[in-house]
């Protein structure tokens, strides 16, 4: 297994052998996971916490699954519940749970960056479980794992992913992990929803659903993000479907076999229709979930496996 960091703070930077081990490994968890047998004492004697600053319903309920499947003690942290509330900051929340003796802290925070600060503090191993517009690791892993499946392969494969990327964290991780792994990038929306660093990205962009959809193996829908939207970037939810929300009609244009995915939670007759997502043969949306708890299985072993022995 080759995996060359501490931590798990994006994708950026990750070589396709690196990614294609934490794949491999996913999907024998999976198997794992299908045959109800479980690994119960990989992390036994471990302490998982999940720090959450915004709200998460798979990706927290997927981590503590992970970690308990594994073996781990785990504790689920919300700001609500924490003493964040009560104006403890980033670097004191980190010094208590260094007491705490935490081994592998799964961050979720609205700042870009706020994992990545907490990893230079304490003494886990941490993964970022979402940061700001920047990057959701786990998510592009479970998503990528969830197209092999398919697919067989994720190089050359078309995979359009449309809606808002500019406030798109799945976007990024997608963007960095897909076009490592050779795939054809391509980002669809209007103007207003995709970023300036795209065509740094090495990805194409289109403004025109039928055009971007041509095509295409695999189309990744994304929840129009509105809390990090600071003006009226689309005019209407109702237009936006019109021109950018995924129905029967735009999804011909795509290959007849191509998958359909969301990272949830969707926003159902706003960027996907009804009859697309829960489309028995299109829509992989179920199974992004069930590999999520496999690749966030696959991470926390990875990761464990550096961390220093329990005395
Ligand atoms: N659940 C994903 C995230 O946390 C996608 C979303 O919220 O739209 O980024």
């Amino acid at each position: 297994m080759t995996y060359p960091r501490k931590h798990l703070l994006a994708i950026e930077g990750l070589e396709p052998p690196h990614i294609a081990d934490l794949l491999d490994l996913a999907e024998s968890y999976a198997l794992l996971n299908r045959s109800g047998k479980t690994q119960r004492d990989l992390l036994k004697g471990r302490t998982l916490i999940n720090l959450f600053f915004e709200d998460s319903t798979r990706t927290r309920t997927s981590f503590e699954l992970a970690g308990k499947r594994l073996g781990a003690d785990v504790i689920n942290m919300s700001v609500s519940t924490s003493s964040v509330n009560k104006g403890e900051t980033l670097l004191d929340t980190a010094s208590t749970l260094n007491a705490m003796h935490c081994d592998l802290l799964v961050v979720r925070h609205g700042q870009s960056g706020a994992p990545s600060l907490l990893s230079q503090k304490v003494d886990a191993a941490v993964i970022n479980a979402g940061d700001g517009t920047h990057e959701h690791p786990t998510q592009a892993l479970l998503d990528a794992l969830t197209i092999r499946r398919h697919k067989g392969r994720l190089e050359g494969l078309v995979v359009a992913i449309c809606g808002d990327i500019a406030h798109s964290r799945v976007a990024r991780s997608n963007m960095h992990l897909l076009t490592t792994m050779g795939s054809r990038v391509r980002v669809v929306g209007p103007p207003t929803l995709i970023p300036a660093e795209a065509a740094r990205l090495g990805v194409e962009v289109f403004h025109d659903m039928k055009a971007g959809l041509a095509g295409a193996d695999v189309v990744m829908m994304l929840r129009l993000q509105r809390e990090r939207m600071s003006g009226g970037m689309v005019p209407s939810a109702r237009e936006f479907f019109r021109f950018y929300g995924l129905d029967a009609e735009k999804l011909a244009h795509a290959k007849p076999d191509s998958i359909v995915m969301h990272p949830g939670p969707m926003n159902r007759g706003v960027e996907i229709d009804s009859a697309i997502a829960d489309h028995p043969t299109r829509s992989v949306i179920g199974e992004q979930v069930e590999m999520g708890v496999a690749c966030r299985m696959a991470v926390l072993d990875v990761l464990a496996r550096q961390l220093p022995r329990n005395s």
